[in-house]
């Protein structure tokens, strides 16, 4: 909720006219309270776990012959019904634990100082920010990821998660609940230290969420503008930890490749991608590639 009781009384406040976004925030958010604010979040987790997934199977599913050179494990096709599955688990897990959790996780938010005042943030702070949160997470998930993928903790909890061996888009949030626990702490990690607007608040929680259905769809598209991030892993990156299963040692982290290279976890992937290049090399663009994708690698890293 805005201190101010009208556009005239912020613009006195802060000593200069409102832009045109920040006459929108007012109008918005002026007489709604921060709580409020905060839990629209549950309204865009929910749309960003339903309506993105569905662009990736509408594609599939319309686009299916176009797009076969793109699928990273072309073997492998779920049905319509094997997503929706998917779909309403990922919803009974949203009602009882992410929901319930956004709504009594308040107080953090309030103890690191999101705001929700004039003026808005900048674009260059906003992205910033965002660069912090996504580097804090991707350090902070690599470490509880790996852990994760220890005897106790694979078999207790990230098993559930490596139910897809050729991930879905659906299948992103897909976790026992102590996984959707524990991975909110390196979500919340970034904005604890370089705590911002609420309005990246969300854009923070929308695009993580995003990067990680795209990153668990299955398709390695040339033309994403993800490919001119520098060490974005990506789906080809994420869809080899699947594919391997509970032995991987291999491509842990949820963003970035560079934790990956640093630790030595990316040994398999790397040995995977020079075989398919030697392969490739050797059949002189035979197309025949394609199809094996991931099945060419002659093992992960089980060694390590
Ligand atoms: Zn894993
Ligand atoms: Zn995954």
């Amino acid at each position: 909720m805005l201190p101010y009781a009208s556009v005239q009384d912020a613009e006195t406040a802060i000593g200069r006219s409102l832009t045109a976004a920040e006459t929108l925030w007012f109008n918005y958010s002026a007489t709604k309270s921060d709580y409020f604010l905060y839990c629209h979040n549950i309204l865009f987790l929910f749309l960003v776990f339903t309506l993105v997934p569905l662009i990736y199977l509408f594609i599939e599913f319309v686009f299916s012959k176009n797009i076969i050179p793109y699928k990273i494990q072309p073997k492998v096709k779920l049905s319509f019904a094997d997503n929706l599955n998917c779909y309403f688990d990922v919803m009974r897990m949203f009602l009882l634990v992410v929901g319930p959790l956004q709504l009594v996780s308040y107080p953090s938010i309030q103890m690191i100082g999101i705001r929700t005042s004039l003026p808005l943030p900048s674009l260059l702070e906003i992205i910033s920010q965002l660069v912090v949160y996504f580097l804090v997470e991707d350090f902070t998930n690599y470490w509880i990821h790996r852990f994760l993928h220890g005897k106790w903790g694979y078999e207790k909890i990230h098993k559930v998660h490596h139910e897809y061996t050729a991930p879905i888009g659906f299948a992103a949030p897909y976790a026992h609940w102590a996984e959707v626990l524990i991975l909110g702490i390196p979500s919340f990690l970034g904005p604890a230290m370089v705590p911002g607007h609420m309005i990246t608040f969300w854009l923070w929680i929308a695009l993580r969420q995003i990067e990680a259905i795209e990153t668990h769809s299955g398709y390695d598209f040339p033309w994403t503008f993800t490919k001119y991030i520098p060490f974005y892993g990506g789906a080809d990156y994420h869809d080899y930890h699947h594919y391997v299963g509970g032995q991987s040692q291999s491509n842990f982290a949820s963003v970035f490749t560079y934790c990956d290279y640093i630790y030595g976890t990316d040994k398999g992937y790397r040995y995977q991608k020079k075989v398919l290049r030697q392969l490739r090399d050797g059949l002189n663009g035979d197309e025949k590639q394609n199809g094996e994708s991931h099945a060419a690698s002659a093992q992960d890293n089980k060694s390590e």
